[in-house]
């Protein structure tokens, strides 16, 4: 069915899927050329070979061999290029249409799983047309006896669909109302700083008091003012979260501020203080005279007393320590 064509000087191949297998035409020759499928057969066909057969009533589909009767409003547009594709999501939209139980329904989740199991076994034969009647009265008789509960269900599902689409809303508009904000901070903060800068030029010209004084204090009634700013949109977010937008997060947990971290303590807390021992200025020995003024030692920040410290420490370490007591400590 493929032939030949130049195009900018290039052969380029048209495909099947180009190309109304009714009238030959392809979006070669017509670059606007849409094709319709009917959920009767799926052999697709342009718009208008549709508009010319089936405007005077429905008629056999012109494709040859297939003797199916169409008619003219349930042609629609092809979603899928594979046409296989679009038959199984049109036979799986249609079955979960009527299977459309949900989780909490059942006892346990083995038995949602099983539910849904039988389902998909339905649908695949649906789709690979095995024991089509069959089936098809499994899911007539089904929907006739759940006729209620599939209603609800229905009902159930377009609910959530809204209160969803209404979140996702709202979410939007808490995050519009954000942006102005910060839109119009920014704004006010480049007036003022326009402002302060005027405020110390007209200063200047004046010619009163000291030039450096006066851009000084220029500077710190800015940042004052961009100070309490920020502290009062601090105040302003912490209200909003509740009721300054009229917006309501159902199950929002309330964001709590961290606490300012403590300082590093190395020791946990724990006090070394040196109870046997005063640490005294000066040791009389020849390697820490060497060591206090040699730039070998210092260099890498060697601290004589830091040392001696820690020499007293070891050996009196041992005293007010008893072997049997720690023995039966542990
Ligand atoms: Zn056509
Ligand atoms: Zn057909």
């Amino acid at each position: 069915m493929s032939r030949l064509s130049l195009k900018n000087g290039a052969p380029k191949e048209i495909s099947d899927e180009d190309q109304c297998p009714v009238c030959k035409s392809s979006r070669y020759l017509n670059r606007n050329m849409r094709f319709l499928v009917n959920p009767e057969c799926y052999h697709k066909m342009c718009e208008s070979c549709v508009d010319r057969l089936f405007s005077s009533g429905p008629r056999v589909c012109p494709v040859a061999g297939c003797n199916r009767t169409l008619r003219r409003q349930r042609f629609r547009p092809q979603t899928f290029e594979d046409i296989q594709i679009e038959r199984e999501v049109d036979v799986r939209k249609r079955v979960a249409k009527v299977f459309n139980r949900r989780e909490d329904e059942f006892d346990s989740l083995l038995d949602y799983n099983n539910y849904l199991n039988e389902v998909e076994d339905l649908t695949f034969n649906l789709i690979h047309k095995i024991d089509v009647d069959a089936t098809e009265k499994k899911l007539k008789a089904y929907e006739e006896a759940n006729k209620a509960a599939i209603r609800e269900n229905e009902v159930l599902a377009s609910q959530e669909t809204q209160s969803l689409q209404a979140q996702e809303a709202a979410e939007k508009e808490h995050a519009r109302l954000r942006r102005e904000a910060a839109l119009r901070e920014a704004e006010e903060e480049r007036r003022e700083r326009a402002e302060g800068r005027l405020d110390v030029i007209n200063q200047l010209a004046r010619g009163e008091g000291n030039a450096d004084e006066i851009a000084r204090q220029g500077r710190r009634t800015l940042l004052k003012k961009s100070t309490a700013r920020r502290v009062g949109t601090g105040d302003e977010m912490d209200t909003s979260d509740s009721a300054g937008t009229g917006l309501q997060f159902k199950g929002l947990r309330r964001r709590a501020r961290p606490e300012p971290e403590k300082p590093f303590e190395p020791f946990g807390e724990v006090t070394v203080e040196h109870e046997y021992f005063v640490l005294k200025g000066h040791y009389a020995w020849d390697f820490l005279d060497t060591a206090r003024t040699s730039q070998t030692y210092r260099a890498g920040g060697y601290d004589i007393s830091e040392y001696c410290s820690r020499a007293l420490t070891d050996a009196f370490a041992g005293l007010a320590v008893f072997v049997g007591e720690e023995q039966t400590a542990t």
